[in-house]
């Protein structure tokens, strides 16, 4: 079975609909959403909409959870917040009732998912050195554990070494962000999981930057935001 998980949208629409044409040209069998769905961008209820409709697996991340109310705006930066905030007064009652209802981890067939680690998911710790994922393995059983919430994309094995499925070496992969990539490349990210075969892949899409960046501009949002579009941070 080959899986295409997507994470971090951030109602960045034009994004997402670039992915999922992607994804849809490559034949995955099934797509999996890590959340953050909205927050920061311009197009939240357009892009739930999406994600209702496409992906039968979704857990919910910190800026869903923030856009209705489950977490203080006070948890987010400067520019977080504000977008938070914008968000709140966008979202629409059925975008609600969608992301209220959202698990924050998930386990099928052998991947567990979560938007950022399995370890107490509602704390939403950042996987972001060696150190960190090695301590993620100790809260997943299956081969795969899919995470997204730092906006890079990583593939990291049990043992440290790349390229090794075998003997039940685990991965944990990072399928980076869709609508706010933070690694210098501002392309959208996803990961294609095929645990039959024990591939994973991480997908690049180019997509119309600047029309997102323009509309973050024209709903009032902090520039920051729009600027970060262009430059991958
Ligand atoms: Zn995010």
């Amino acid at each position: 079975m080959r899986i295409a998980v997507i994470s971090d949208i951030h109602g960045n629409l034009n994004a997402l609909e670039r992915v999922i044409e992607r994804i849809h040209t490559d034949r995955a069998d099934g797509i999996v959403c890590l959340g953050d769905v909205v927050g920061y961008g311009p197009f939240p209820n357009e892009c739930v909409d999406i994600v209702r409709d496409s992906c039968p697996i979704v857990v919910r991340g910190n800026h869903d959870a923030g856009a209705i109310g489950l977490i203080p705006s006070t948890e987010f930066n400067t520019e977080g917040r504000a977008a938070i905030e914008w968000t709140q007064l966008q979202i629409t009652s059925r975008s609600r009732e969608f992301l209220q209802k959202l698990p924050t981890t998930f386990v099928s067939n052998g991947v567990t998912y979560a938007h950022a680690s399995p370890k107490e998911p509602g704390w939403w710790h950042y996987v972001a050195t060696w150190e960190d994922a090695l301590e993620v393995f100790e809260h997943f059983n299956t081969p795969f554990c899919c995470i997204g919430h730092t906006h890079i994309p990583a593939i990291v094995a049990e043992n440290g070494m790349l390229n090794l499925y075998q003997n039940g070496q685990r991965h944990l992969i990072n399928a980076g962000s869709v609508g706010q990539p933070r690694d210098g490349n501002p392309h959208a990210s996803y990961a294609s999981v095929d645990t039959d075969r024990g591939i994973v892949r991480i997908i690049r899409v180019a997509y119309d930057v600047g029309s997102t960046a323009n509309a973050i501009r024209h709903a009032g949002l902090p520039e920051f935001l729009a600027r970060r579009l262009e430059h991958g941070i």
